[in-house]
């Protein structure tokens, strides 16, 4: 049996690079008053359907959708934006306190073509702020992925923001646009074609390299900003720039989700190829009211784990595995039954101990123990425990010290306290 196409295993000597960010996210999070939540990941359709737009590439090609046998319409989250609002009007969570700061680690699902970077279970590291108007929240979150980048020692980022504007000035623009794509129709792909009478923000998105063409020199979102938006992305960027967060504003950078408005960026990669964006956020102004909540302002990103992890392998950059205090080393049968008993006994006492129940040789036990990165090994053969004692090794300096059995644990607790 093998995994599933774009599905993969993280397998434990990878895990400690995945855990190092969890940490390190999880600690500069905190700092900052967010707080964990996780949420299921099978939800409605319709929840997707309604938030993300019906006319998104994720909505249109990529979600996992099914029947379960009561006929309902389900889907694997292809992202946790929508989830989050769901569990915010749901519980009514802006009752007790309108402020709410979100994280969240988990896998996403999309039926996309796998390669490098892209694959059909992924995972992502969201951040969510409810009830927050201000653009220095925006400046937060955009600091914030800038700070988690630096402490992983991430180099070769750089962060692309625009403003797509609010209902407010988006019409006008959305018509500038479409003079603008009216003239070059023919040259746009068939989906473009599409698009320019559904949704026309979206051939501002697109990939094929006739589309991005015709698109040079159109109308910017930026140029048409009515006063209130153009004032919270001035102070987006004086904040940034008083933080010392690099950034380049990108007026083709619209992001493949229809809930944005206002600030939108992405944290781009070149290490990667084509699969460039590590992590893309952006404001949801209108979302938490569309789907059914009252009126909040809303924000949040949303990193790449698996391309993050990528990025950091190719630097070079290594997990902290724990070593082991102690291995015990059983020889014999009664030997092994002591061996179990101090294993429990030093565990529960906060000593990092394995050990192996096996009754393998000696050389085959050592050999173990140098694989687990053991620091000390105690060595339990029939003739030492015939004299009440085992031998405990250090393994750095292979010095041996004899340890009496009747206060064996003792002893060692104290050695290694
Ligand atoms: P892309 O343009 O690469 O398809 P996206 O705009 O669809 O990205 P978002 O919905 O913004 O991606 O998700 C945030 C981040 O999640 C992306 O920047 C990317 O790092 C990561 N991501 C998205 N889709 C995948 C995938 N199929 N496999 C791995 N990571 C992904
Ligand atoms: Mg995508």
């Amino acid at each position: 049996m093998q995994t599933i196409r774009g599905f993969r295993d993280i397998l434990p000597e990878h895990i400690t690079l995945w855990q190092k960010v969890e940490r390190e996210a999880a600690d500069l999070f905190e700092s900052f008053g967010y707080r964990e939540i996780r949420i299921p990941i099978l939800e409605k359709t319709e929840l997707f359907a309604r938030s993300i737009g019906e006319t998104t590439d994720i909505v249109e090609k990529e979600m996992y959708t099914f029947e379960d046998r009561k006929k309902d319409k389900l889907t694997l989250r292809p992202e946790a934006t929508a989830s989050i609002c769901r569990a915010y009007i749901q519980h009514k969570l802006y009752a007790s306190e309108p402020v709410q700061k979100f994280y969240l680690f988990g896998p996403m699902f999309r039926r996309e073509r796998p390669q490098k970077g892209r694959y059909r279970q992924f995972y992502q590291i969201d951040a969510e702020v409810f009830g927050v108007e201000s653009a220095y929240i925006d400046s937060e979150l955009i600091f914030l992925l800038n700070e988690l980048f630096k402490r992983l020692g991430l180099t070769g980022l750089s962060a692309h923001i625009n403003s797509l504007g609010c209902p407010e000035c988006r019409p006008a623009y959305q018509q500038a646009l479409l003079d603008f794509l009216g003239e070059r129709k023919e040259t746009l792909c068939t989906d473009c074609k599409r698009r320019i009478e559904k949704n026309p923000l979206r051939v501002l998105d697109c990939k094929v390299e006739t589309c991005r063409e015709a698109l040079k020199g159109a109308p910017t979102t930026v140029d048409h900003l009515c006063e209130a938006c153009d004032d919270h992305f001035k102070t987006v960027r004086a904040s940034l720039i008083r933080q010392g967060v690099d950034f380049k504003v990108d007026h083709a950078l619209v992001r493949g989700l229809d809930y944005y408005t206002r600030t939108a960026w992405e944290i781009q990669t070149t290490s990667l190829g084509a699969q460039s964006a590590v992590a893309g956020g952006g404001r949801y102004d209108r979302l938490v009211e569309e789907l059914g909540g009252p009126a909040t302002p809303a924000i949040g990103f949303a990193i790449g784990f698996d391309r993050l992890v990528e990025v950091m392998d190719q630097l070079g950059t290594k997990g902290e595995e724990k070593a082991l205090d102690l291995f015990i080393v059983p020889l014999g049968n009664a030997a092994m039954d002591l061996s179990y008993h101090w294993s429990c006994d030093l565990n529960r006492e906060g000593v990092r101990t394995d050990t192996d129940f096996r009754g393998k040789s000696m050389k085959a036990l050592m050999k173990r123990a140098n694989k687990l990165n053991a620091r000390y090994v105690l060595i339990a053969g029939e003739n030492e425990l015939k004299e009440n004692k085992a031998i405990l090794r250090n393994m750095d300096t292979k010095e041996q010290t004899d340890i009496p059995v009747d206060s064996l644990v003792t002893d060692l607790v104290n050695i290694f306290k």
